[in-house]
C-alpha cells in the first residue's frame, strides 16, 4: 500500500491522510489549520471559501492528489472524531471527491453536517453514520476491503480508531486518543479488540504524536472531575459571580460541570453560539445527559440581555462560556474589555477547565486576558483540566497490542514527530526501514 501525507505532518492541525491500496484510495481526516482560519477572522473574511482557506493554509493542501493522479482514485472519507481539525476542512474539500461516501460516528456526522450548514457550501457526497465498534464494506470497492471504526476515549464523545482491511495488510489510523480506563461517561476504549489486531497484519499505523516525549502517566477524566469538585468548592460565596470555561467540543466535560454547578442550586446557563452546537449536535444523537439541566442561550442580543441579569443579581447563576485561549470576540473576550453589560467584581469566580493551546498567539492573548481579570479582583483558577492525548506510555501501550509493521508519526511538527520516532526506536522500530518521518504532500510505499 502506498499513503501520502496530505496535511496535519508538519504542523498541529489539517490533519489529512490518503491511502492508496491498487487503484482505490481512501482518505482519513480533513481538518482546519485554525491560526490559518483565525487569520482569514481578522482579515474580515467571514464566510470562508476554498480559496480564502488556500491562501492562509487553513486547509490541507490536497492539490498534491491531482498531481500524483490519486484523487479521481478516492472512494470513502473517514472521520476520526469530530474536532475541527479533523473534519472542519470537509465541507470546502468534499465537491474534489464526489464519488466518494463519507463515514463517521454519529456525533461526528452531525457536527460536521452543522459545519456544512454554517458554510455556504453544499456537500452532495453520500453520508453514512456508522457506530464505534462496526466493520463496513465500502460501495464500489472489491468486498476484501473493509473499514473498521474501534471505539477510543479523547476528549471528545464518539472517538474513534479507524482500521481499513486490506489484503495488503491492515492500516490503522490513530488520531486522536487518550487511553481513558476511568472514563466518566461512555466506556473505556476497546482494548480487547486493539489486541486482537496484533494478530491481524497491520501493515502500517498512523499515530499522534502529540505529548510523545511526556513520560508520566496521562490523567483520566475522572481526576479532572476530582479537580472540578475542588474548584467548584473554593468558590462557594453566594453573592459573588460564578463563571467556568472549556472546550466546547467536550461533552464528558461538560457533563461533570453541569454535575457540580447544578449543586450550587444557581442556575446554569451555557453561553454562546459554539457551546450551543455541540449541546445541540450532542442531543440530536442521545448523548446530553444534561439537556434539562441547563438554558443555552446562543444569539449576540440573548447573550447580552442575560449578562444584563447576571450582572443585576450575580449570585443566582453559573455561566458556562468559551474563551479560555482569550480569542478576540469571544464572551471572556468581550466581558473583559467591558463591552458586555455584565462586569466582573472583586471577589468574582472565573474557572478555566482548559489549558493553553500552546501556540504564540495564544499564549499571549490568554495572558492579556488574565491581566486583565486580575486588574478586576477576579479569582481566577486556572488549568481546572487534564488532557485529551496520550502521553508516553499511552503511545507505547498501542503499539504493544496492534503490533504495526511500520510507524509514521502526524498531528506535529517535525520536534514532536521525532519525539514519538524515538518512542518508537526504544520498540525495535528504525527509522528509514519500519518508521518515517514524512513531511506534507509526501508518498511513501510500505
Ligand atoms: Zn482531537
Amino acid at each position: 500500500m502506498e499513503i501520502c501525507t496530505v496535511g496535519g505532518y508538519d504542523e498541529v492541525g489539517k490533519n489529512m491522510t490518503a491511502i492508496k491500496v491498487g487503484e482505490h484510495v481512501f482518505l482519513f481526516d480533513c481538518g482546519f489549520y485554525l491560526p490559518g482560519v483565525i487569520e482569514l477572522q481578522e482579515q474580515g473574511e467571514i464566510n470562508y471559501t476554498k480559496q480564502g482557506l488556500r491562501r492562509v493554509g487553513g486547509i490541507p493542501d490536497d492539490r498534491v492528489l491531482d498531481k500524483i493522479g490519486w484523487r479521481k482514485k478516492v472512494k470513502a472519507i473517514f472521520l476520526s472524531h469530530a474536532h475541527l481539525d479533523h473534519v472542519a476542512g470537509l465541507p470546502f474539500l468534499a465537491d474534489r471527491y464526489p464519488n466518494a461516501t463519507i463515514y463517521g460516528t454519529p456525533f461526528t456526522m452531525k457536527v460536521l453536517e452543522s459545519l456544512i450548514n454554517d458554510s455556504t457550501v453544499m456537500v452532495r457526497n453520500k453520508r453514512r453514520v456508522v457506530q464505534s465498534n462496526s466493520t463496513h464494506k465500502i460501495p464500489g470497492v472489491p468486498n476484501n476491503i473493509k473499514v473498521e471504526f474501534i471505539h477510543t476515549t479523547h476528549s471528545t464523545i464518539d472517538s474513534t480508531f479507524i482500521v481499513l482491511h486490506t489484503p495488503e495488510g491492515g492500516f490503522f489510523y490513530a488520531l486522536d486518543y487518550k487511553f481513558d480506563d476511568t472514563p466518566t461517561f461512555g466506556s473505556p476504549p476497546n482494548y480487547k479488540r486493539l489486541k486482537e489486531l496484533g494478530n491481524e497484519n497491520i501493515q502500517l499505523a498512523v499515530i499522534n504524536t502529540l505529548y510523545s516525549a511526556k513520560k508520566e502517566s496521562n490523567l483520566s477524566e475522572r481526576d479532572a472531575d476530582n479537580m472540578l469538585r475542588e474548584a467548584f468548592d473554593n468558590a462557594r460565596s453566594k453573592d459573588k459571580a460564578l463563571f467556568i470555561t472549556t472546550f466546547s467540543s467536550h461533552i464528558e466535560r461538560l457533563n461533570n460541570i453541569v454535575k457540580y454547578a447544578s449543586k450550587t442550586r444557581r442556575e446554569v446557563i451555557f453561553l454562546g453560539r459554539s457551546l450551543a452546537k455541540y449541546v445541540d449536535c450532542a442531543m440530536k444523537v442521545g448523548k446530553c445527559p444534561f439537556q434539562n439541566k441547563i438554558r443555552v442561550i446562543k444569539y449576540r442580543r440573548q447573550v447580552n440581555s442575560t449578562l444584563r441579569k447576571v450582572e443585576a443579581d450575580r449570585g443566582r447563576y453559573v455561566i458556562v462560556c468559551t474563551g479560555h485561549q482569550g480569542e478576540e470576540g469571544s464572551i471572556l473576550d468581550r466581558i473583559s474589555k467591558g463591552e458586555t453589560p455584565f462586569r466582573f467584581r472583586n471577589g468574582d469566580n472565573l474557572i478555566y477547565s482548559s489549558s493553553v493551546i500552546p501556540t504564540e498567539v495564544n499564549i499571549e492573548s490568554r495572558r492579556m486576558l488574565d491581566e486583565r481579570f486580575e486588574r478586576m479582583g477576579v479569582i481566577l483558577q486556572k488549568n481546572v483540566h487534564v488532557h485529551g492525548h496520550g502521553s508516553q506510555e499511552s503511545k507505547k501501550k498501542l503499539i504493544r497490542m496492534v503490533k504495526p509493521k511500520v510507524i509514521i508519526p502526524s498531528h506535529g511538527d517535525k520536534k514532536q514527530e521525532k519525539d514519538l520516532i524515538c518512542v518508537a526506536e526504544e520498540m525495535g522500530y528504525k527509522l528509514g526501514k519500519t518508521s518515517y518521518l514524512s513531511t506534507n504532500g509526501n508518498v511513501i510505499k510500505v
